[in-house]
């Protein structure tokens, strides 16, 4: 075998969960966070302002080390009990970090405005103004420190806990569902395997089950969304925001203007893929197209088998046609032990990227079973790899991008994957798959996500007046899911606002528009790589260094010369799913 499918661990720690090693850098993380914890209890001069906030990002670093360690040794053996057990003092040391970095947030709100102009312009801070500057907006938009240390304190028990009793809730769920003449118990996870399953029949029957279980569970859940939402909107109103999509907006580094335009171009580009939905729909074999068939397999499913040697040539192979540096780095990646690809028991299931921040190298968990799709797998993973070596030599603050960028390097290079696949795909019928697959990733972001939107913008509103009833949310539910869908399907999910967990996600507001902004701003890129080749380097790399320096809308005009703001990028984006959807049609034109 040319690339080993078993990663290197031993080069940070030896020893796995046992390690000596890493139970000495655990500890001095700890002593590191006290330490910090001490000094900020006198008052600091500026000079002691800046080595203390190089010194936080040093913490910070070695908390991402310890953190990626221990969740790479909990994926590669479920069963390894010492690996579980350091997960919690790893939490503790993070919850630590954050702590410290509160206080510092403190004491920059306390600076004078002379104070503060003369620490962001010191030369080591530079790099990192943009970040501090937002810190100290992001604190000065809210309550006094003493206020939103209470409301944090509240929040435990009177926001996250709502978001805990509904994966309780969930999790105690038990749906009778008729199988091979027997009535098993599914647990909502199943059920949700069943809605995607290859047979239409069993499909439908698990649309009906979900819809009816989800209803009888929605009086408990509409009661833990209002309280969440009420919450949220409680403390908006105190800080004098009166915009629901305020917080989530700053926090994606992005404008309304860009949201409205974004959704607008695929607004207009929807009646495209109708014309794909009605095609998939003669395809299956019925009229229209049901929620549950939207993301259904072809009848003719075609898959090929490649080998792990064989997939990873020919990523380093296409990878080249873009960009040698990202090809010379991903060929060393997989030669020096970087990806656990190996299929063996034990191994937790799905795939990841983490990355070192202390040893500056990442490392990627799957499990590598031939098919077309972990080859895509492959190829998104060793993106994101990419992303955090272009960023290895920021400091940490500036290594912080939000969730919209967080997937453009893994979506441009699975996209190079994903075309080639298709390109070389010698049966027609794994062509085929393939182009679908495509292009059903791309219905997910305009359709259904958009539907999420939508809800969820129109569900805040309501909720600003008055409690939401059931009936109320399920009418708003199906309302969205209309207009996303521009009406094209057979039947809708009323019950979704109580299944999607997303909506109930207490950690981050409005778990949505980030996934399609990311995905068709990677597009958008993808388009102007395609156009200038290989000479398209140096910006894309300049491009991922900035992802956590500046806005959205700085970036791409930075870096793209392109205005987010307009419909027009947005419209070169979705060019580039429209020729899969040509393709497509073509291809099934018989
Ligand atoms: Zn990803």
């Amino acid at each position: 075998m040319k690339y080993p499918q078993v990663w290197d661990l031993e080069i940070f720690f030896k020893g796995g969960s046992d390690s000596e090693e890493f139970k000495t850098f655990v500890k001095k993380a700890n002593e590191m966070s006290k330490e910090l914890n001490e000094r900020l209890q006198q008052s600091l001069s500026l000079k002691e302002l800046e080595s203390f906030i190089h010194d936080l990002q040093t913490l910070m670093q070695h908390a991402r080390e310890a953190g990626a360690f221990v969740s790479c040794l909990t994926a590669q053996d479920v069963k390894d009990e010492k690996a579980s057990l350091w997960q919690g003092s790893v939490q503790e040391l993070f919850t630590s970090v954050q702590n410290v970095t509160v206080g510092l947030e403190e004491k920059l709100t306390d600076l004078t405005a002379d104070e503060w102009t003369a620490l962001i312009n010191t030369e080591s801070l530079r790099e990192i103004a943009y970040n501090l500057e937002e810190k100290k907006k992001a604190a000065d938009e809210k309550l006094n420190p003493a206020e939103e240390k209470l409301a944090a304190a509240l929040a435990v028990d009177g926001y996250h806990a709502w978001g805990t009793v509904y994966n309780q809730a969930v999790g105690r769920m038990q749906i009778p569902f008729e199988e091979n003449g027997e009535t098993k118990l599914l647990s909502a996870g199943q059920l949700q395997n069943r809605l995607n399953s290859a047979d239409r029949k069993t499909r439908e029957q698990a649309f009906d089950v979900s819809e009816e279980a989800w209803q009888k569970e929605a009086p408990l859940f509409t009661s833990t969304l209002n309280h969440l939402a009420g919450f949220r909107l409680k403390l908006y109103e105190a800080r004098g925001w009166d915009h629901v999509l305020k917080e989530p907006l700053d926090i994606n580094r992005m404008s309304e203007k860009t949201l409205n335009a974004m959704w607008e171009a695929i607004n207009d580009n929807k009646p495209r893929f109708y014309e794909f939905m009605n095609r998939k729909a003669q395809l299956l074999g019925v009229e229209k197209l049901a929620m549950h068939d939207v993301h259904a397999p072809l009848p003719t499913e075609g898959d090929a088998s490649i080998s792990y040697d064989d997939a990873c040539d020919l990523i380093i192979k296409h990878f080249n046609k873009f960009s040698p540096k990202l090809a010379s780095f991903t060929e060393g990646a997989l030669r020096d032990g970087w990806v656990e690809a190996e299929d063996r028991a034990g191994k937790r299931p799905g795939g990841f990227c983490t990355s070192f921040a202390v040893s500056k190298q990442s490392r990627i968990f799957m499990t590598y079973d031939g098919s077309m799709a972990n080859v895509a797998t492959l190829a998104h993973e060793l993106g994101h790899a990419y992303h955090s070596h272009c960023l290895k030599t920021k400091q940490p603050l500036a290594q912080r991008y939000a969730m919209n960028v967080a997937e453009t390097a893994s979506t441009f290079a699975e996209t190079i994957v994903a075309d080639a696949l298709v390109n070389e795909a010698k049966d027609a019928d794994v062509k085929l798959s393939l182009l679908e697959n495509k292009v059903n990733r791309a219905l997910a972001f305009f359709m259904n996500i958009h539907a999420r939107f939508l809800f969820e913008t129109r569900f805040y509103e309501a909720r600003k007046e008055k409690l939401v009833s059931t009936g109320e949310l399920n009418a708003l539910m199906e309302e969205a899911q209309r207009e996303a869908y521009g009406n094209q399907l057979e039947n809708y999910s009323p019950t979704f606002w109580a299944s999607k967990l997303h909506f109930h996600i207490t950690g981050v507001p409005f778990y949505n528009f980030p996934y399609t902004f990311g995905y068709l701003f990677s597009m958008g890129i993808y388009k102007r790589a395609l156009e200038a080749g290989r000479s398209f380097e140096d910006d894309y790399i300049s491009l991922l260094e900035d992802t956590a320096s500046m806005s959205v809308e700085e970036l791409a005009m930075k870096h793209l010369q392109a205005d987010l703001t307009t419909k027009e990028f947005w419209q070169e984006a979705i060019d580039v799913v429209l020729a899969d959807v040509d393709e497509f049609m073509r291809l099934t034109n018989k």
